[in-house]
């Protein structure tokens, strides 16, 4: 398959590694947008989250802690920011799930846009029911 982070994996492309076991691969980013600024991935190959196994999804949830614990002390960073795109839409280049750890600065200038809205009567609630069905709750 023609994927970069498979590739990083499997070492047919040089990263710097930060971390890997059995399931996750941790290494950093290329084009940082803060010192520190690191991937964590499954080491098998999905598109979106919601494709991991509860498995490599409990692995995640394990190494997220435990790499961001180390980052910030390494770094001294006061404060940092997951986040994870899901899509061409949601910002997601690289098409092999991944989480950003990016440390951040007191006005370090690495804003995200956060433009909320306010749902229309009664929307919430009927979105709130669509998607407790789709969990079956
Ligand atoms: P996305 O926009 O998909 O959430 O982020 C993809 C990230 O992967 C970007 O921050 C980009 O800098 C990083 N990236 C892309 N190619 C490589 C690579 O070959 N090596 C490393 N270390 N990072 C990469
Ligand atoms: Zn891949």
């Amino acid at each position: 398959m023609d994927c970069i982070f498979c590739k990083i994996v499997a070492g047919k492309i040089p990263s710097l590694k930060i971390f890997e076991n059995d399931h996750i691969f941790s290494f950093l980013d290329i084009g940082p947008l803060s010192d520190g600024h690191a991937l964590v991935i499954p080491k098998k190959h999905h598109k979106f989250l919601h494709e991991m196994s509860e498995e490599e999804s409990a692995e995640i949830g394990r190494a997220l802690p435990k790499i961001s614990k180390a980052i910030i002390t390494a770094t001294a960073a006061p404060g940092y920011n997951i986040l994870q795109n899901n899509g061409n839409v949601a910002g997601q280049l690289v098409g092999h799930v991944h989480f950003h750890i990016i440390p951040r600065e007191e006005e370090d200038g690495l804003g995200f846009r956060w433009n909320p809205k306010l749902y229309p009567e009664n929307k919430a609630k009927l979105i709130q029911e669509m998607i407790m069905k789709e969990l079956k709750l």
